[in-house]
C-alpha cells in the first residue's frame, strides 16, 4: 500500500515520457527478479491466484478433494514433496486435508487477519492453504486444509531395491571456502558423493551471490556420502579438522566473513560425540578450536559452477593444507 501511495504521488508530478520509462524500469524489474529465481513451473492464472496471490479454490471443486490413491502430493510450482497419501484424511470440508506434513517441507505463517495460519511450501514459498489445530477430526489434532490447485500428485511406484548396494551415511562439515573442502574430500576412498552448498541460514534456496553478502545467515559447506564400511564418520571429521584452521573465527584463511566459519552440522548424537571427543583431543594438543557443533538443518546445493572446482578448473586451493593434527 505504501509503496503504491508513494508511486501514485510521482506519477502526478511527471510527464508521460517519463511515465513510459518508469513502466519500462518496473517491467525490467520485475523480468529480471523471475530469471533470478531458480527454474519453477510454469502456472495456470488459476494456480497462480492461488500460489502466488493466496487465493482459495471454491469448496469440493479441486481434483484431490476425496483421492485416496498411494502416493505424496508435491508442490506445484516446484515439485517439492509435501504430503503421504497416509497422512491424507477426509474432513468433509471440501478441501484435501492432511494431518501430517512430509518434515521440514510446510512452513507457517500467521495469516493477515492475525487469526489464522498459513501454511506454505518451505521450498518456494508458494501458498497452499492454511493449517487448523484442536478440531479432534484425528488423533493428531491438526488439519492441513490444502489447494489441489497447489498440488500435484506422484503415485507410489514399484522400485526394484538393490540389496547388494550399500547403505550410505552423511555427514556436513563447513571449513571456509567450499571449493577447497570438496577438493580434500571427493577423491577419499569410502566417499561416495560431495555435493557443495549453504546451511544454516534462514533464506530459502540461497544463491551464491546472496550469502556472499554475509547477511542471510548461511555458511558454505559440503555434504559428503559415504559408505561407513571403508571410511569412518571420525575418519573424515579428523580430515576436517586437519584440513582447514578450526581455530580461524568468522573466516577461513583469505575468505572472510561468516560465511566462512567452521562449523559441523550432525546428522546423529554418535556423530556429535566424535565430533565433540576430538575437538577434546585437539584441545589437549593445545589446538584452539571455535568450531561450531550444530544438529543438520537443510542444506541449499550450491549452483552448478560451484560443484567440483577444482577438478574443473585443474587448479589447487589457495584457502586449504592439510596438516596432521591427530596421531
Ligand atoms: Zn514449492
Amino acid at each position: 500500500m505504501h509503496r503504491i501511495f508513494l508511486i501514485n504521488q510521482d506519477i502526478k508530478m511527471i510527464t508521460f515520457r517519463s511515465i513510459f520509462l518508469l513502466l519500462m524500469i518496473f517491467n525490467n524489474i520485475f523480468s529480471m527478479s523471475a530469471q533470478d529465481k531458480k527454474s519453477y513451473n510454469k502456472l495456470t492464472v488459476e494456480e497462480q491466484q492461488v500460489i502466488l496471490r493466496k487465493g482459495t479454490e471454491r469448496p469440493f471443486t479441486g481434483k484431490f478433494v476425496s483421492s485416496k490413491e498411494d502416493g505424496v502430493y508435491n508442490c506445484k510450482q516446484c515439485d517439492a514433496p509435501l504430503y503421504k497419501s497416509g497422512d491424507k484424511f477426509d474432513s468433509h470440508c471440501g478441501w484435501p486435508s492432511f494431518d501430517d506434513e512430509i518434515e521440514g517441507a510446510i512452513e507457517r505463517k500467521v495469516d493477515a487477519d492475525g487469526s489464522r495460519t498459513e501454511i506454505l511450501c518451505a521450498n518456494c514459498g508458494g501458498h497452499l492453504g492454511h493449517v487448523f489445530e484442536g478440531e479432534n477430526y484425528t488423533d493428531k489434532n491438526t488439519r492441513h486444509c490444502v489447494n489441489s490447485v497447489s498440488l500435484s500428485f506422484s503415485p507410489i511406484q514399484i522400485q526394484t531395491i538393490d540389496l547388494s548396494a550399500p547403505k550410505l551415511d552423511t555427514a556436513i562439515f563447513a571449513g571456509g571456502c567450499f571449493w577447497g573442502m570438496e577438493y580434500y574430500f571427493q577423491n577419499k576412498k569410502g566417499v561416495k558423493s560431495t555435493e557443495v552448498g549453504y546451511i544454516g541460514g534462514e533464506v530459502r534456496n540461497p544463491s551464491y551471490a546472496q550469502v556472499c553478502t554475509g547477511t542471510t545467515g548461511h555458511i558454505e559447506a559440503i555434504k559428503i556420502e559415504f559408505n561407513s564400511k571403508e571410511i569412518s564418520y571420525e575418519e573424515l571429521a579428523k580430515l576436517f579438522f586437519e584440513i582447514h584452521d578450526p581455530a580461524q573465527v568468522n573466516r577461513q584463511g583469505p575468505d572472510i566473513g561468516e560465511q566462512y566459519k567452521s562449523a559441523v552440522f550432525c546428522m546423529n548424537e554418535e556423530q556429535k560425540e566424535t565430533i565433540f571427543e576430538l575437538i577434546k583431543i585437539l584441545r589437549n594438543n593445545g589446538v584452539e578450536v571455535v568450531t561450531e557443533v550444530h544438529d543438520a538443518q537443510r542444506f541449499w546445493v550450491a549452483e552448478k559452477k560451484h560443484q567440483k572446482y577444482y577438478q574443473k578448473t585443474t587448479g589447487r586451493p589457495y584457502c586449504h593444507f592439510y596438516t596432521k593434527k591427530f596421531k
